[in-house]
């Protein structure tokens, strides 16, 4: 197997992006550069003050650490191209808007584009090794693109490496994996392939952590393993419903359910429900593929996955008005936190976009705060979020605050409420809101208090 030395990667985003310089950091003898059309980004990546185009605890220091030694950002995708011994395609693959497909497939666009790329800039053989979370069998038309317009003397191997990093724990993940998946085909070529792929990770995750298997199961893996996430997500939020309806503790529940050994105690949390750019788009994705192949009991399946959640989202909001007397029109809500989850400036598929578009329909007055999150980029999603508004419209109802006390209780209409949808106070912090006058409502909960 070719020992890497040199490695390319297209597309730095949310995966490219923390990926590709944990490597450098890990395998000081590779050189990494990290290639995107994007002006701007590459601008952030390679700003003097390290103000990185993203959020991710701990990814300035390994930034810090690696670049311009053998980390390297550039928008020379054909020189990063043509340098590489071994490319990752980390492009994004959002759902399909218009066309076939529409709101289910992965537009995969950019996963042709950048292959086409590959294939007309390379002059020697290249590892190319799909990062991107792409449809089962994607690999294939890869491969067809890639040798239907190769230079003679260029072999490509094609590797599936889908990546099962969270944000917001990125680097922790990257770190320290529960397993690194590695598909090829079982070809002595494509196997061969592989080996020189794991011999890249092999400078820091212990083989035993690196899994390896066919093409087409390593694509698949990467879908089932975010529709089953997503799946506990939406059973536990199924099941809040039914405690707030009958005094049970989601809390507790889950805390109970998770300590059989078999299910585990992690990623059984109630909220309003999932966001991100990965699990609605992977789900929709699976979707789509089992359509594809005529099995709709399993489509119709996994849809629920993603319905549940829809409908977790809209009940929350509907308590809120609920609780407020039935009406929130002029009243002020204060949103914290605008991100989809803690620790990361993504706003992609944020709950909080969907519930600030239902108060907004109810015509309520909407302070958002969020520390990570820029305000050009709230405005851009609640006008996306509601396009037949206009930015003025939206913002005669939606302020963005500068910090979270901006809406202390005691400048507050009484009674005052926090809602918390992603659980955050436990029975103490509760009881201190309580204290203060706040009358508290929590997901899965029945006993407001
Ligand atoms: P992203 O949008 O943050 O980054 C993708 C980057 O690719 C962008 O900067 C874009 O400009 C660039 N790009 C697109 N087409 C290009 C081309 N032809 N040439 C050069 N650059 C190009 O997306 P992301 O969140 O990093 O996700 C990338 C892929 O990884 C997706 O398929 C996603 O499903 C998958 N994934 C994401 C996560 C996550 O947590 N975000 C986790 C696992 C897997």
């Amino acid at each position: 197997p070719t020992k890497v030395t040199k490695i390319c990667c297209i597309g730095a985003g949310y995966v490219g992006g923390p990926t590709c310089a944990v490597i450098a950091l890990k395998c000081p003898h590779i050189t990494v550069t990290i290639v995107d059309l994007n002006q701007s980004r590459i601008d952030a990546w390679n700003s003097p003050d390290f103000q990185l185009p993203i959020f991710e605890p701990g990814l300035e220091d390994v930034v810090r650490q690696c670049r311009d030694r053998n980390l390297f950002f550039s928008t020379d995708v054909d020189k990063g191209i043509r340098d590489a011994e071994l490319i990752f395609v980390s492009v994004n693959t959002p759902t399909k808007k218009t066309g076939v497909g529409a709101g289910s497939a992965a537009d995969l666009n950019n996963v042709e584009r950048a292959t086409r790329r590959i294939a007309a800039m390379s002059t020697t053989s290249k590892i190319v090794v799909e990062k991107s979370t792409v449809p089962c069998r994607t690999a294939e038309s890869m491969r067809t693109i890639l040798e239907a317009n190769s230079k003679p003397n260029c072999r490509f191997d094609i590797l599936s490496n889908p990546e099962f990093l969270a944000e917001g724990t990125a680097i922790a993940d990257l770190y320290n994996p529960d397993r690194v998946l590695i598909g090829s085909l079982q070809t002595p070529e494509g196997l061969d392939a592989c080996e020189s792929l794991k011999g890249v990770y092999a400078n820091w995750v212990p083989s035993e952590h690196i899994l390896t298997v066919g093409l087409w199961s390593s694509e698949l893996t990467k879908l089932a393993a975010n529709a089953m996430l997503a799946q506990r997500i939406s059973s536990i939020n199924a099941l809040s419903a039914i405690c707030e309806a009958t005094g049970a503790n989601i809390d507790e529940v889950a805390h109970a359910v998770g300590t059989d050994s078999r299910l585990g105690p992690k990623f059984l949390k109630a909220s309003v429900g999932f966001g991100g750019s990965c699990f609605q788009k992977d789900i929709l994705n699976l979707v789509y593929l089992s359509e594809s192949l005529h099995l709709n009991e399993v489509a119709k399946y996994w849809r629920g996955v993603v319905d549940m959640n829809e409908w977790q989202k809209r009940r929350f909001g509907q308590k809120v008005v609920k609780e407020l007397f039935g009406t929130i029109t002029g009243k002020r809500i204060a949103v914290l936190g605008f991100a989809f989850k803690a620790d990361t400036g993504d706003t992609r598929e944020s709950a909080a976009i969907t519930l600030i578009r239902d108060f907004q329909s109810e015509r309520a007055l909407v302070n958002v705060y969020d520390p990570q999150v820029p305000q050009e980029q709230i405005w851009q999603d609640l006008q996306e979020a509601s396009p037949s508004s206009s930015l003025d419209t939206i913002q005669k109802h939606v302020t963005v605050s500068p910090s979270a006390i901006s809406a202390l209780y005691k400048s507050m209409n009484k009674p005052a409420f926090v809602f918390d949808g992603r659980l955050v106070f436990g029975n103490t912090e509760r009881e201190r809101l309580a204290n203060i006058g706040f009358k508290v409502i929590s997901i899965g909960r029945g006993d407001s208090i």
